[in-house]
């Protein structure tokens, strides 16, 4: 088969008449190659009302960043028809088949951004296909858009609602997940009640029901449990293990912090040394779970558990809770998961150490929805996971990070959207023209 660069470059390009590649420019000084892309119709329908066969009134010139050949940089040029239309009056420029209407990218080369940033941090996909990381972030917020008005959100039962922050400092974002799906629903500015509205508002939208949302899985905030209450009205609370430990490992912060201040010499003495190395060894192990300490860490662990101090107690008392957390995972039973609970909040109770025994009364007054939290591994590994995609995605977002920004590139990331547009590295429906062999 004997064909020329500009049909082979047709081909290539997924052109289909009345368009056409009528030339190249390969620049090897500039590593760039240019086409310049024609288009041979006479007449066009008109694109603001349809009425086929209007004439061509006149041209504007396109310009289009396209995928790298090899290791050029390749742009699409054009002198795209205008057309005015007998039927409505109207002069509108006719759309191209290889880009959206305004965009200075082709959507392959749009998808190829989309594609790294779902990867990479934003500034660093811009910085690979050298362009300004601006210009992703509206490609972002756009196909984010078009392809969330499209999710599906039926047979949704499971949620669960965090807070994260989008800066340090700044404000609060409420994120939704699915459970079961195990992604991203929904996020918005705040953490008040209303935010579970407008999630439960943005569920309908989108096919779920409000009403059968049967399970949420939250921390103990009471603005939440009130729009849970108030706009998903069949769903029961349970609230997760890590929020509770997290409860425990501040409470044990506390007794160490006030100890260490109040009574420095006992606790030199029960360690053998008090350098700020020491006591900060002493700090991380107390938190950490045994199996990660260091050496510092260890040795510091070793006296304290040895010793008559106050924070000994509340590192006692921390580690029990997450084993009654770990009994009841394994165990998945309720009366047992319950009869672990009230054994432990009576030891918490009785411990004489106040942010214990406040940390009890908090407990025991949500006891059935701890209780629930701790069973059918329900918040375990996938908040765990969600927590790690947000922090990436929070890096992925850096110096762009505002609250728009961070949304959509979640969304992006961790919603498994399904209309988004498709790698380019994945071959799609393949070329009608088939493969073309052409010898320069
Ligand atoms: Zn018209």
């Amino acid at each position: 088969m004997n064909l020329s660069v500009e049909t082979l470059f047709t081909a290539a390009l997924g052109l289909q008449a009345p368009w056409e590649v009528k030339e190249v420019e390969l620049n090897t000084a500039k590593r760039r190659i240019d086409f310049e892309v024609g288009y041979t119709g006479k007449k066009h329908a008109c694109p603001a009302c349809g009425a086929a066969e209007q004439g061509i009134h006149d041209r504007v010139r396109r310009d289009w960043r396209h995928l790298d050949f090899f290791q050029f940089e390749a742009w699409l040029h054009a002198e795209v028809p205008r057309v005015k239309c007998d039927a409505c009056g109207k002069v509108s420029q006719v759309p191209v088949p290889w880009a959206r209407e305004g965009s200075g990218f082709t959507l392959l080369f749009e998808a190829l951004g989309l594609s790294l940033c779902r990867e990479l941090p934003v500034a660093q996909a811009a910085g690979l296909l050298r362009v300004a990381a601006k210009r992703l972030w509206t490609r972002i917020a756009h196909y984010v858009t078009t392809a969330r008005a499209q999710d599906d959100m039926r047979g949704v039962h499971q949620i669960g609602i965090d807070e994260t922050r989008v800066r340090k400092g700044h404000e609060y974002l409420t994120v939704v997940h699915d459970l079961q799906a195990k992604r991203l629903l929904f996020a918005c500015p705040g953490r008040d009640h209303e935010t579970v509205a407008a999630f439960a508002r943005d569920l309908t939208a989108h096919g779920g029901d409000a009403a059968a949302v049967a399970h949420v899985c939250m921390d103990m905030s009471a603005a939440y449990a009130l729009g849970v209450r108030q706009a998903l009205p069949h769903a029961a609370i349970s609230f997760d293990r890590f929020h509770v430990v997290a409860l425990a490992n501040e409470a044990m912060d506390a007794v160490r912090r006030e100890e260490m201040r109040t009574h420095p010499v006992a606790v030199g003495e029960a360690l053998g040394n008090t350098d700020r190395k020491v006591l900060k060894g002493l700090m991380w192990g107390m938190r950490k779970n045994p199996s990660g300490w260091s050496k510092g860490q260890s040795e510091a662990m070793h006296w304290l558990q040895r010793s008559n101090l106050k924070s000994a107690r509340a590192w006692r008392l921390k580690q029990a809770l997450r084993e009654v957390y770990a009994g009841a995972l394994s165990s998945n039973c309720p009366e047992k998961a319950a009869e672990a609970l009230k054994a432990w909040l009576s030891w918490a109770r009785r411990c004489r150490l106040e942010p214990f025994k406040r940390l009890a009364r908090t407990l025991s007054e949500r006891f059935d929805a701890v209780v629930r939290g701790m069973l059918d591994g329900r918040s375990n590994a996938y908040v765990e996971a969600m927590n790690g995609l947000l922090q990436q995605t929070k890096t992925a977002a850096r110096g762009f990070r505002t609250v728009q920004n961070f949304i959509a590139i979640a969304y992006l990331r961790m919603s498994k959207l399904k209309h988004l547009p498709e790698t380019p590295f994945v071959p799609a429906a393949p070329l009608s023209l088939g493969c073309l062999r052409h010898r320069l």
